[in-house]
Order: C-alpha cells, then sequence, then structure tokens
C-alpha cells in the first residue's frame, strides 16, 4: 500500500469523523435564536475549536465557508432575502406537508450532503483501485470490488445528459423505438433481433434521456484500463460524481403540486436517511464509519446492494 493512497484513507476516514451537518444545525441555532443579521455573521464567531460529540473541529469557519451559500436559505425565515430558486413541496412519509422551516431545513440538508458525500467519495475511490462504476458485468475488473462469482445483470446503465454525450465516440442509437421506451423497460428495445445489450456498447436516446451502456465484459471507453483512471475526469458525467453513500433526506416524487399562486411545483418526501451502496468496496470497508458518520449527522444509514 503506497504512502499517497494511505494519506487519503487517512483523510476520508478523518472526514467521515468531522461529518458537517453537527456543525450547520449549530449555525441554524444560532441564526434563527440570536441576533444575527445574516449567516456570514454567525460563522464570524465561529474562528475557535468546537467539540460535539467527541470530534473536535479545528476551525469550523473554515469548514463551513464551502456551504455558506447553501446555509444562506435560512435567511429567507427571518430576514428579506427571497429564495433564487422555485422552492419545493414536502411531504413527510404519511403524505402530510411538512412545516416550512423544516421543508427549509431539509432542502439544504439534502444539497450540503450531496456535496460533502461527493468529496469523501472522491477521495476513498482511489485508493481502493475499483473500476466498478466504469464497467460491465463481468469485465475482468470485477475481483477488485470483491466479486468472485458471475454477474447476474446482462449490463450496466450511465445515463448522461445531452451535453456529455459527446464525450465518447460511439454508435448512438436515436430513433422511434429507443425513444419510446428505457433501458429497463420489460420488454428490450430489438435490434436485429437480438435485445440492445447483446450488442456492443453504444450511447441510446431513450424515452428518459440518453445513457451509455455497458454490455457483459465492455469498459467504458474512457477509462484508461492500464492506470485504472478516467482520461475525461474533470469533465466526467454528472452521474459518475455520484457517491456510494450518498444523501436521502429528501425524495424527488412523480408528481407536482399546485401552489396558491396557481404555479405546480415538484413534490418531494422526507426521508432523512443516507443510502449506502454495498457493492462498494470502500462502503464495505468503512461500514463501522459510515453508521458513526450518519448517527452524527442525525440520519439514519441505509445499506443497499444494487449489482446482483
Ligand atoms: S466517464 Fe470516466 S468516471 Fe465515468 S464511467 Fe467512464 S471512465 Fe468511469
Ligand atoms: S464501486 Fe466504489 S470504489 Fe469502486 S469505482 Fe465505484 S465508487 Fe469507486
Amino acid at each position: 500500500m503506497n504512502t499517497e493512497n494511505n494519506t487519503n484513507r487517512n483523510k476520508g476516514i478523518r472526514r467521515l469523523e468531522h461529518p458537517i451537518l453537527p456543525l450547520v444545525d449549530m449555525v441554524q441555532f444560532l441564526y434563527l435564536t440570536g441576533s444575527f443579521e445574516t449567516i456570514a455573521k454567525v460563522l464570524d464567531e465561529m474562528n475557535e475549536s468546537i467539540e460535539i460529540k467527541g470530534s473536535v473541529y479545528e476551525n469550523p469557519r473554515q469548514l463551513l465557508a464551502p456551504y455558506m451559500e447553501m446555509m444562506q436559505d435560512f435567511e429567507v425565515v427571518k430576514g428579506p432575502r427571497k429564495l433564487p430558486y422555485t422552492f419545493p413541496f414536502i411531504v413527510n412519509e404519511k403524505q402530510e406537508p411538512q412545516a416550512k422551516l423544516k421543508s427549509l431545513e431539509l432542502w439544504i440538508k439534502q444539497r450540503v450532503l450531496a456535496k460533502e458525500l461527493e468529496e469523501i467519495n472522491s477521495i476513498l475511490c482511489e485508493p481502493c483501485g475499483c473500476v466498478l462504476c466504469c464497467t460491465g458485468p463481468d469485465s475482468g475488473f470485477d475481483e477488485t470490488a470483491g466479486y468472485k462469482k458471475r454477474m447476474q445483470q446482462e449490463f450496466f446503465e450511465i445515463p448522461l445528459l445531452n451535453e456529455e454525450i459527446d464525450l465518447f465516440e460511439l454508435q448512438r442509437v436515436d430513433n422511434d423505438e429507443s425513444r419510446n421506451l428505457t433501458a429497463q423497460s420489460d420488454t428490450a428495445l430489438d435490434i436485429d433481433g437480438a435485445p440492445f445489450y447483446k450488442h456492443d456498447m453504444a450511447l441510446y436516446h431513450w424515452q428518459n434521456g440518453w445513457s451509455l451502456i455497458l454490455p457483459r465484459g465492455s469498459v467504458c471507453p474512457q477509462l484508461a484500463t492500464e492506470t485504472k483512471r478516467c482520461r475525461v475526469y474533470a469533465k466526467r458525467p454528472a452521474v459518475c460524481r455520484r457517491p456510494q453513500i450518498f444523501p436521502y433526506i429528501v425524495e424527488e416524487l412523480a408528481e407536482k403540486a399546485k401552489r396558491s399562486d396557481g404555479k405546480m411545483i415538484q413534490v418531494y418526501m422526507a426521508r432523512e436517511k443516507i443510502l449506502a451502496v454495498w457493492d462498494c468496496p470502500y462502503v464495505r470497508q468503512y461500514y463501522d464509519e459510515i453508521v458513526a458518520y450518519a448517527e452524527r449527522s442525525r440520519v439514519e444509514p441505509v445499506f443497499r446492494k444494487s449489482k446482483k
């Protein structure tokens, strides 16, 4: 194990031991109950180390600075600030509407965790030497992720935004048939008498957008297999940035609600959890640390397997 890998592991574990949400909770409490006019003024006061549940945060103001824009949304509660986006409608698991402040808190938490977990993921992923997220089933790289048996899936799908498809010089399938189905439809798109996933790796335009289909044995064309690194790391697709531990504070539902002004707004359900994908080697390796991270962040950890 080389020194760089060890350094990254230690850095990742330290981040898990010092989650940002307890500090965000503290900022929220001080702002809402104190005489502070802005969130920035709360942060100005947080320049000495703070201990929360046994974890010492050396420079809270500096640690919180990257989350400032998200936390500033609290200012709508007692200041003239207006949200620069359409605020969603959030219900609890009994479908009851959440109070305005609770909804705001959940919405801020979701975004804060998404940012924090994306960074932790990048730190912990690299030392694993695993490329499971960049390969199809049975690619020959599965053992590095702990898979010894043949995987059951026929393909893996990497959803892409329209502006991301040019990252891949691959054949494109974009016709009425593909656009009437999704990769997960019960009836698989048929190409020349065989399901689409029996053909070579390609880009498909589905009913729900574009995706890169990685059939059995395939490897993303942007993966440098000799170094196990992504050739387009800095501009890799958004889905490739998603962590294997991800926020599930709110879940987007397939429905909209009518606001008092008649505008239709997206409905979300409060979940207050984080989801960790058990297939990922660092999730298995740092199970205890992830559970402790969730407890400190006051969310429930849920572990799920996605690859079979
Ligand atoms: S684009 Fe990069 S990060 Fe995404 S699947 Fe391909 S190699 Fe992996
Ligand atoms: S499964 Fe985990 S360790 Fe493997 S490539 Fe994906 S994020 Fe990295």
